[in-house]
């Protein structure tokens, strides 16, 4: 039966992708091998680390100005702690949008001085705090572009003269900016790039190299970037299969193409949300999430209906999190428009049923 994967993460790839993804398992490009058994030093997994950072600073328009992209492991989680670990010196803003912010800072908190510069903490994160002070002598400002859990996610970033470093981890690749904007960027790949198991890390070199703490090895931005991201072993099929996902997006016409994809599904869920009585949205309107949209359920004598329907149509994953309840769409780039489609058809069926 087919399924419609709207799991947040880890979660749905281009089909093209996981089929050419399964082959390399089993041999690589033809050479009597797997990818999984050659040396990551081989000059086929060489061509392949490379080409995919290469794409990675492609696809976000950063090529030649300066940046690097790295393929580490460890998820986004260790990035909160390495972040700070290399740009921290003094003190650092947070603006406290959900979860994975509030894992940030406290990571953050063991290596210097944090400052939360905004919180939306006040209304259980359904909203972006706008129009915040941002004090001039902070290391950086951190910010998370997309909250998975809440369902919110930032349209405007602030304007400042601080280094800028996002947690991009469920909407890298979605959607349009000048990414230019940004002296760090991570994203765990589980979200929109590919399986979990290795983090992209874009950085800005001369950012590097001003803080006068020892910064072990692993975690050190500057040993990654002069090794190309192969340090140590690197996680070969994660790496593999992401760039893979970036090439599919590439051959697309890139996060030009695939942004109006998004903003067509974000646009059929969330009209229907706001037009059908049976649901209520969990977020502010202007800062709902293209990626994760978050809703409840108004008529609880409904739910079970919609629950069985939604399972007898293949729908997956639409759970919400334990800490908003009610129900999560997530959309990233391979979810096909039809999915929603589906989804919302239940959702428009079960007005005429209340
Ligand atoms: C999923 C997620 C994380 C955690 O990523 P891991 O790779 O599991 O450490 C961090 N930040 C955001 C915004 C996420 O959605």
């Amino acid at each position: 039966m087919k399924k419609h994967n709207f799991s947040a993460g880890p979660c749905i790839l281009p089909k093209e992708v996981m089929q050419k993804a399964a082959e390399a398992v089993v041999e690589l490009d033809g050479i009597g091998l797997s990818l999984i058994e050659i040396s990551h030093r081989s000059k086929e997994f060489v061509a392949i680390m490379e080409n995919a950072r290469a794409l990675a600073l492609e696809l976000l328009g950063l090529e030649g100005k300066g940046y690097q992209a790295l393929f580490l492991q460890g998820g986004a989680s260790t990035q909160f702690l390495m972040a700070a670990f290399n740009l921290l010196d003094k003190k650092a803003g947070y603006v406290n949008t959900g979860t994975w912010s509030q894992k940030s800072i406290k990571e953050a908190k063991l290596i210097g001085e944090i400052i939360e510069v905004a919180s939306s903490q006040d209304q259980n994160f359904n909203y972006i705090p706008k129009g915040y002070a941002i004090p001039s002598d902070l290391d950086y400002l951190h910010l998370t572009s997309n909250n998975t859990i809440f369902g919110t996610q930032i349209k405007k970033f602030p304007k400042t003269d601080v280094p800028l470093v996002c947690d991009m981890s469920s909407d890298i690749f979605s959607r349009q900016m000048d990414f230019s904007k940004f002296d760090l960027i991570y994203a765990g790949a589980q979200k929109n790039m590919g399986p979990a198991g290795t983090t992209l890390v874009v950085i800005k070199e001369n950012i590097l190299g001003k803080v006068s703490r020892q910064i072990p090895s692993m975690l050190d931005y500057k040993v990654h970037v002069s090794k190309d991201s192969m340090f140590n072993t690197p996680p070969v099929f994660a790496v593999y299969v992401s760039m893979l996902t970036m090439q599919w997006l590439k051959d697309l016409g890139g996060i030009a193409a695939i942004e109006e994809i998004n903003e067509r599904k974000a646009n059929l869920i969330y009209s229907e949300i706001e037009l059908n009585p049976v649901f209520s949205g969990f977020a502010a309107k202007e800062d709902r999430s293209i990626m994760n949209a978050t809703f409840n359920i108004t008529d609880d004598s409904l739910k079970e209906i919609f629950d069985e329907k939604c399972k007898e149509a293949g729908i997956n994953g639409i759970n919400g999190h334990r800490s908003v309840g009610g129900y999560r769409a997530s959309m990233y780039n391979a979810l096909p428009l039809e999915s929603v489609g589906v989804l919302v058809d239940i959702m428009s069926d079960l007005e005429k049923k209340g």
